[in-house]
């Protein structure tokens, strides 16, 4: 396509403002502004149309982001989005909530001249959400309908990804989730005011009006066995995520008042959906005039810190034993918590969780940062006798996650795994050791992002198209051997 006059304008994207520590915020106007026509429009023009797409070769996805903001900018809207969405399932979520600062618009030319990026994970979300309101997103119509069946274990970005493209085959579908809702850490992980969970629920909808089936409350693993999922289908792809909470070894860590990170985020999502909590949770996993300890510096730890300044509470900090530069959170979460007055205590570890039946602070240690380790990381060493406190009246653990282990899970200590407990896949075809049996998303990557596990749900769905197709052909030629 032809390059674009490159302009200007207001960014579209506010940048937080700085606050002084533990200053608040309460009207929490919404990171992203919302686009008119016109604003989207000089925002999309912006782009230099370089020769070299630093941001679509950034994208996990390979998104073909010149040419969406080409059209973006000349108004042409529909197939802006045709050509969104032709290689992203969900371009409004990604949109909203990928971390594009290391992405896209973190390698965007012209921010990397210093001038501000394009904001296009704000015009993909724009491009998207007009789409819908024009109804130009419709449910996926196979050309024809196909005998081969996949069971696809878990309705997370990675499994509906799959399940949308093999439907797109004409595959039939069957989508398990021990969960009562569709969408995984979309829809009970990553908080409402992130990712409006009317925007995973329609496309649940979507993906269902395209002929997949759900079975929810369904547990692999007390519902069925893996051996059990591979007698009723072709092929099974195993898309389960990472949900064991790592954890900190400290005295005090057992006081009822110390939580997992998905233990809170659970809690505050269903109550935005509506659900009832039993009474002694609500009051318990709610931060209102609690202090509260947040420990861990990744995307976790901010939305819990975010959670938490929402709910109420009387102050928020977050301990964090890494540096500003070094923390794995994106670094625009960062400043979006700052800015609400979330108090980062940087270079800090905790010693111990205080109170004798209840919480009542966070003993510490400063902490410095030695000699890079193998990973190139420096190794964060506690400064003896530089204890300080912290009150807490709620302390949330939020430093990661591991695999649960699935082979003992799903009853097939055969199923191969890592010597980290993600599932062992050929990285070619995504098939695990079991023949038939594919992996993708964070179960096989350990805690990643939902825009690569989409990538990978669309790699195995193609993978599994393939093996499909193979067994077919195979069938097929053997009973014409054996007549
Ligand atoms: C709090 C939090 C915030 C995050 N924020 C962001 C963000 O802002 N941006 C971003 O890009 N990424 C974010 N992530 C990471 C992102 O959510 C994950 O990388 C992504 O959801 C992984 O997708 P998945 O499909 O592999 O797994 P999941 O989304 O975890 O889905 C797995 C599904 O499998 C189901 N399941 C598990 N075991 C079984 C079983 N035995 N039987 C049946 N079903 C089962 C689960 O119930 C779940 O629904 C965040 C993660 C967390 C925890
Ligand atoms: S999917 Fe994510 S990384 Fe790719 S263009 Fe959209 S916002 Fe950027």
């Amino acid at each position: 396509m032809a390059g674009s006059m490159l302009k200007f304008v207001d960014i579209g994207q506010r940048m937080p403002e700085k606050r002084a520590a533990g200053e608040r915020r309460e009207d929490f106007a919404e990171i992203y502004q919302e686009f008119d026509p016109a604003a989207a429009a000089d925002q999309a023009s912006r782009c230099s149309q370089c020769g070299v797409p630093f941001c679509q070769v950034h994208c996990p996805l390979h998104n073909n982001i010149p040419d969406w903001l080409m059209l973006t900018a000349e108004g042409r809207l529909e197939e802006a989005y045709e050509l969104a969405q032709s290689t992203n399932n969900f371009p409004e979520i990604c949109g909203r909530i990928c971390p594009q600062d290391r992405l896209c618009e973190g390698n965007c030319v012209i921010e990397q001249a210093g001038h501000g990026t394009v904001t296009i994970g704000s015009v993909e979300k724009y491009i998207t959400e007009t789409a819908w309101q024009e109804g130009w997103v419709r449910p996926v119509r196979p050309r024809r309908e196909l005998e081969a069946s996949v069971g696809i274990i878990g309705a997370g970005p990675a499994g509906l990804a799959a399940g949308e493209e093999l439907r797109r085959k004409g595959y039939q579908v069957t989508i398990y989730d021990r969960y009562d809702r569709v969408g995984g850490l979309l829809i009970y992980g990553i908080p409402n005011f992130k990712l409006e969970k009317e925007v995973v629920n329609r496309r649940a909808e979507l993906i269902a009006d395209g002929g997949a089936t759900f079975k929810l409350n369904f547990e692999v693993g007390r519902d069925a066995s893996l051996a059990e999922l591979r007698q009723r289908h072709d092929a099974i792809l195993i898309a389960t995520g990472v949900y064991k909470a790592r954890d900190v070894k400290v005295p005090g860590i057992g006081l009822p008042e110390v939580f997992p990170a998905l233990d809170f985020l659970v809690a505050s999502n269903r109550k935005g959906l509506g659900d009832e909590i039993p009474a002694c949770d609500a009051t318990r996993l709610d931060a209102r005039d609690k202090h509260v300890v947040v420990v861990g510096g990744g995307d976790t730890a901010m939305d819990c810190v975010r959670t938490a300044v929402r709910q109420g509470a009387k102050s928020v900090k977050c301990l964090y034993r890494r540096d500003r530069a070094n923390m794995p959170g994106s670094q625009r979460e960062v400043g979006h918590a700052e800015e609400e007055g979330v108090e980062f205590v940087w270079l800090s570890a905790p010693e111990a969780v205080l109170g004798d039946e209840r919480v009542s602070a966070v003993r510490a240690l400063k902490v410095h940062l030695g000699v890079p380790d193998t990973s190139g990381r420096q190794s964060p060493e506690v400064i003896p006798g530089s204890s300080f406190t912290l009150e807490a009246d709620m302390v949330i653990k939020a430093l990661g996650f591991d695999p649960e282990d699935l082979p003992q899970l799903f009853g097939a200590q055969e199923l191969g795994v890592t010597r980290w407990g993600t599932i062992a896949i050929d990285f070619k075809t995504m098939m695990s050791n079991l023949d038939g049996v594919f992996a993708a998303g964070d179960i096989v990557r350990g805690a990643s992002l939902v825009v690569w596990a989409v990538r990978d749900g669309r790699d195995a769905a193609a993978q599994i198209d393939k093996y499909l197709q193979a067994k077919a052909t195979g069938e097929a030629a053997a009973s014409v051997a054996a007549e």
